[in-house]
Order: structure tokens, then C-alpha cells, then sequence
């Protein structure tokens, strides 16, 4: 039996399918990914701009990052990989999303089950008060109308602790799964590179890069995040 074939019957006989899903899995709506250097903003390490050390003292750095990420964000949207996991959720199919992303792709491609386990660049806020604020605030530089602190996006720096509910919710459904599909991560960013490991069920890989991940999943998909999941879903309907 062909690997498509296998996670086909893998999917129909699982009663709970969970996926884990990275950058990689928005890279085909335009979104670069961190750690493809292609990714690279200036040729800067994200993991170098992306934390609370250059929000609190290299503020001018931090702020030009995120905006660039905004920019990078502007046109781009859900592509077909995100909406056949929306389709999947209506069907069935999978229970719930776990993502490391950002973007908010999959909720605006139907999934309503989403843990975002590293927030949202969207829902600004000031890193002091956590007082929300708009996304034209954080462009301009204004600092929070309640205690004049910094403001950032919501999102989770390197170096802070990920959202409680999101994370137990990710992880009790990680433990509890038949099935975990894993997309577009290169599991390298922790807490969440230690969820696959804690599952009960099957592992799955898709990514670009798979190689050394040999022996950690069941069955492993070398290529695109949206053409495998293209594959997998024609399977899945014939
Ligand atoms: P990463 O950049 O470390 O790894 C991405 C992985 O996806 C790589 O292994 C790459 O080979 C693979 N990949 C790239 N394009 C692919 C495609 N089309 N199909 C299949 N695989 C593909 O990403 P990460 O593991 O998610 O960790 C990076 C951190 O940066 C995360 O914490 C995330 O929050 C953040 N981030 C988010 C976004 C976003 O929201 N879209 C974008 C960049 C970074």
C-alpha cells in the first residue's frame, strides 16, 4: 500500500485526528517561514529580534520586525492545504488544530477547533497593562493610551511562557489522539517541539525537510504541505 493510501485508512479508522501545524503550513499563502533562510528579515536571525531582550531594550529593532511581518502578512490568505483542514474539521475527519502560527489562517479558513499556541500577531497589545490596541497604534509607534507602555502584537517571544489554556487544551487532546498529523514545523522551537512525543496514537510528518525525523513518526511525507494534503484528500473522496 502506497503512504497516501496509508494515512487514508489510518484516517478513516481514527476517532480522534489532531494536527500540529508550523510555518511551513503558510509558507504556500506567501507567509516566509523562520527557519528557511529565504525567511530571514536583513538576513537577521528571527529568534534574535523576536523576544523580550529587543522589545524591552531594542525597541526601534523589534518594532520595524513586526511591521515587517505585518507587511509580509498584507494579500496573503488561507490557501487550499488550510481549507481542506477546515473541511476536515466539518467532516469529521480531524477534531482539532494546533498551531505555532501567527496568522490566524486557519480560523479564517473555518476551523473552529484552533489552539494557537504562539497567539496572534493581530490582537495588539501594551506588553505592560495588556491593554488592547489597534494594529494602526503599534504601526505608529503610539505607546498604550492607559499607562504609555510599549505595545506589541500577541504574540508569544522567545522566552515567554506560552498561553495556559491553549497549550493544556493542545496537549491533553495531543495525549488523548488516534492520530497526530504533524505539517510544516521543523520542531525545533520548544515546549511545542516535545507534543508529538506525548502522543498515544499514530505520527505523522509532512514537511519539506524530513530527514532525521526517520525514526520519532509512523510514516513520514517529504514535499508541500498543500499539494500532500491535495493527494491525501482526492484519496480520502475516491
Ligand atoms: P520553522 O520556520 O522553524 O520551520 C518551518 C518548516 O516548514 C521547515 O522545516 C521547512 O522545511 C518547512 N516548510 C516550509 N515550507 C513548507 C511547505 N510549503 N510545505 C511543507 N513544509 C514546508 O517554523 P516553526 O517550526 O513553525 O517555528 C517557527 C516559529 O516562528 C513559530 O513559533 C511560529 O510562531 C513563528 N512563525 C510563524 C509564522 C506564521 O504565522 N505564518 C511564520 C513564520 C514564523
Amino acid at each position: 500500500m502506497d503512504k497516501v493510501n496509508q494515512l487514508v485508512d489510518w484516517l478513516r479508522q481514527s476517532t480522534k485526528t489532531v494536527v500540529l501545524t508550523g510555518a511551513g503550513m503558510s509558507t504556500e499563502s506567501g507567509v516566509p517561514d523562520f527557519r528557511s533562510k529565504s525567511g530571514w528579515w536583513r538576513n537577521i536571525d528571527p529568534s534574535t529580534v523576536a523576544n523580550i531582550q529587543a522589545l524591552e531594550h531594542d525597541y526601534d529593532l523589534f518594532h520595524a520586525f513586526y511591521c515587517a511581518r505585518f507587511e509580509a502578512l498584507k494579500g496573503c490568505e488561507p490557501h487550499e492545504g488550510h481549507r481542506i483542514l477546515a473541511d476536515w474539521e466539518k467532516r469529521g475527519i480531524i477534531v482539532h488544530v494546533a498551531t505555532q502560527n501567527v496568522d490566524g489562517f486557519h480560523k479564517a479558513a473555518g476551523n473552529t477547533k484552533v489552539d494557537e499556541l504562539h497567539g496572534s500577531i493581530h490582537a495588539v497589545r501594551c506588553h505592560k497593562c495588556g491593554h488592547e490596541a489597534s494594529a494602526q497604534a503599534f504601526f505608529e509607534q503610539e505607546t498604550c493610551t492607559v499607562c504609555e507602555g510599549k505595545l506589541r502584537p500577541g504574540i508569544v517571544l522567545f522566552g515567554e511562557l506560552l498561553p495556559e489554556d491553549a497549550w493544556n487544551s493542545a496537549l491533553h487532546t495531543i495525549k488523548t489522539a488516534d492520530l497526530v498529523i504533524v505539517i510544516g514545523t521543523s520542531l525545533q522551537v520548544y515546549p511545542v517541539n516535545q507534543l508529538p512525543s506525548m502522543t498515544r496514537g499514530k505520527l505523522v510528518y509532512i514537511n519539506r525537510e524530513v530527514h532525521g525525523f526517520e525514526r520519532d513518526f509512523d510514516l513520514l511525507f517529504e514535499g508541500s504541505a498543500k499539494e500532500t494534503l491535495q493527494q491525501i484528500d482526492a484519496a480520502l473522496k475516491g
